[in-house]
């Protein structure tokens, strides 16, 4: 069984960009600057976004973190996105979700700038990602294939059965892998909550990406000798053994399924460190676009 190291490649993919950015410099470029949008305080986003604007101090980028009031209304939300759009300064920049209920995300989302949209959620990118088109694919779909790519995994003509529909993991996914190109080609299947008998889908799969926010919901009777096995999951679960209070779950029985397959990602330190890897990526580009 092999580990797909995240943590490893995304460090690898780091020091690309790095070097990148370095030559930027040299040659008298403007260097990459993401700037981050806080709503609240979340103490799982306030992780996520902090190590975001780390990456970016870490690769040579400029970053802005940008921390808003639980109880900021809707209109200044989109004001400051507007600022945002308009502030040549700016690459690209991220909304952190979830947002504060009384807020719509849809339209929050919408309101970003496509060419900004280093999340890649903007209706525009996601279509031209469905069009086979170049776009800002969304950095936890695109850091899986970036995974199954270094590592050289064969997904042409291969069955990958997806769990989870959501627009940010299991769609994005879903389209991806049956794509023509580098880690595609696949037969996809797509489950979800409504799927039945969920099992016999993934006994058959010679891929499975978990993506469904149930901590250790694939277990090793759910998978075929041999399948590629990647962990999506990211759940706090009450631990009174840890001094933070909790430990962070994927969705795979990592015990029990590692000894069935052939690769696994672990969590933490599988797929959560590509997603910001490819997050630095897309700025990157955003970044080059706006200044060929
Ligand atoms: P979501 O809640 O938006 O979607 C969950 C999906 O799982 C839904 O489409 C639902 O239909 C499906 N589902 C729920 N129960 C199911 C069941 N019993 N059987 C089959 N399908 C079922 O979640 P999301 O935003 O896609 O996130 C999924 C998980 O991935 C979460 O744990 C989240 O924290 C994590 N995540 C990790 C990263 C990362 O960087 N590693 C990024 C995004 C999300």
């Amino acid at each position: 069984m092999i580990i797909l190291d995240g943590k490893q490649t995304s460090a690898k993919i780091k020091e690309e960009i790095e070097a990148q950015v370095s030559v930027m410099k040299q040659q008298n470029k403007r260097t990459p600057h993401l700037a981050a949008v806080l709503v609240g305080t979340n103490g799982a986003s306030m992780t996520y976004v902090g190590a975001k604007v780390k990456a970016c101090q870490l690769v040579g980028f400029e970053s802005t973190l940008i921390e808003l009031s639980a109880e900021t209304t809707e209109a200044q939300l989109l004001n400051k996105i507007e600022e945002l759009n308009n502030n040549p300064e700016i690459d690209g920049f991220i909304v952190q979700l979830p947002l504060p209920k009384h807020i719509d995300e849809q339209k929050v989302l919408m309101a970003v700038d496509p060419d900004k949209d280093v999340d890649g959620f903007h209706p525009m990118n996601v279509g031209r990602l469905t069009l086979d088109l170049p776009t800002f694919i969304s950095a936890t779909p695109y850091g899986i294939m970036e995974l199954l790519e270094r590592y050289e995994i064969p997904t042409s003509g291969k069955h990958v059965v997806v769990i989870g529909r959501s627009h940010i993991v299991g769609r994005p996914m879903s389209i991806l892998m049956s794509q023509k190109r580098a880690a595609g080609n696949a037969t996809v299947t797509i489950a979800h909550s409504r799927t039945t008998n969920l099992a016999a889908l993934t006994k058959e799969a010679d891929i499975i990406v978990a993506a469904l926010g149930i901590p250790e919901f694939l277990k090793a009777d759910m998978v075929k000798k041999g399948a590629v096995v990647i962990d999506v999951g990211i759940t706090r679960v009450p631990d009174a053994s840890k001094k933070r209070g909790y430990r962070i779950a994927g969705d795979v029985d990592f015990e029990s399924v590692a000894e069935k397959a052939s690769h696994i990602t672990p969590v933490p330190g599988g797929v959560g460190p590509m997603t910001i890897a490819m997050l630095l990526k897309n700025t990157l580009l955003a970044c080059e676009r706006r200044n060929p």
